[in-house]
């Protein structure tokens, strides 16, 4: 399948709307795993090669470009070099932290997150959590790995219970991921998040690119602005760890790298059709490649 080309009618629908009018667009993507490549540790997680001067370039064009993450706002900020992104919107902790401008704002972090700190440490130890799980600490909110271990899968069995009884115990949520279980607060999701963005900006169209079970609530956004009269398209940025991804998405593409091509594919008409500088033959080839690549055709 070629990379743009989206496998369901209501997805390509999206991309036509997307290159049509980019100015009213709204382009959002998730962090790890989507934007940056999944490693052994969080806190080395960068993005793909050329994602940030890509972003940046379509930020030019395109109405609102924002990040929505289970990540802090501002670490995926620092963490990704995301201030070069020019009027980026990030979106942290499933949208209850924003960072825009370099201004951060959010609610305070709920007791339940401290109380959860300070428990997890014995709950490992009785629970004989095997050898190379490990506790990212979010500030508002803590994540379980099994990546490092010898048996992730087994691993994240073995801890989806007591982790679960631990969260309702501080009033959190249990948020299952790729190979984490994470205990955050509850009342906000990616899908939420993205709703309410396309509305504050006013976006007549709207792309979601995502790699986790997390992002499955942006998918379902997606589709109920295109019930809503606003045209949109998911993303999938495929993993073997989480197939259910790829198959809500409207587009499938091979992971970071994968989104990397489809934002150049999105730039390659500088601007689109509409927004394309300079007259004559170059302009003309421009609007073409941009109808091309948002419309499957190669
Ligand atoms: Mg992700």
């Amino acid at each position: 399948m070629p990379l743009s080309s989206a496998r369901t009618v209501d997805g390509q629908a999206g991309l036509a709307a997307v290159a049509a009018d980019p100015t009213r667009a709204l382009f959002a993507t998730d962090y790890d795993g989507t934007l940056a490549p999944i490693v052994d540790d969080p806190a080395q997680a960068v993005p793909a090669p050329g994602a940030v001067a890509a972003l940046a370039r379509l930020a030019d064009r395109v109405g609102t470009v924002a990040i929505i993450t289970g990540r802090a706002a501002a670490d995926a900020v620092s963490l990704g070099g995301l201030a070069a992104v020019p009027g980026l919107i990030v979106l942290g902790h499933y949208g209850a932290q924003r960072w825009q401008a370099g201004v951060l704002s959010g609610p305070p972090v709920p007791p339940g997150v401290q109380a959860v700190r300070e428990a997890l440490p014995g709950l490992l130890a009785a629970v004989a959590a095997p050898e190379g799980t490990t506790v990212e600490d979010k500030g508002t909110a803590l994540a379980v790995h099994t990546r490092r271990t010898a048996d992730p899968a087994a691993a994240l069995a073995l801890l989806r219970e007591p982790l679960g009884r631990l969260a309702d115990s501080a009033a959190l949520t249990l948020e299952p991921g790729r190979l984490v279980l994470e205990l955050r607060p509850p009342g906000t999701d990616k899908g939420t998040a993205l709703r309410e963005l396309v509305a504050e900006r006013a976006a007549r169209s709207a792309m979601f690119c995502g790699d986790d079970l997390g992002d499955l609530t942006a998918f379902a956004a997606i589709r109920r602005l295109r019930a809503d009269g606003i045209p949109g398209c998911a993303v999938a940025s495929e993993s073997q760890e989480t197939p259910q991804v790829a198959e809500a998405a409207d587009i499938v593409v091979d992971g970071p790298p994968g989104i990397v091509r489809l934002l150049a594919e999105l730039l390659l008409a500088r601007g689109g059709p509409t927004g394309g500088r300079g007259s004559g033959r170059s302009s003309r080839l421009r609007a073409r490649r941009w109808r091309r690549a948002c419309s499957g055709r190669r």
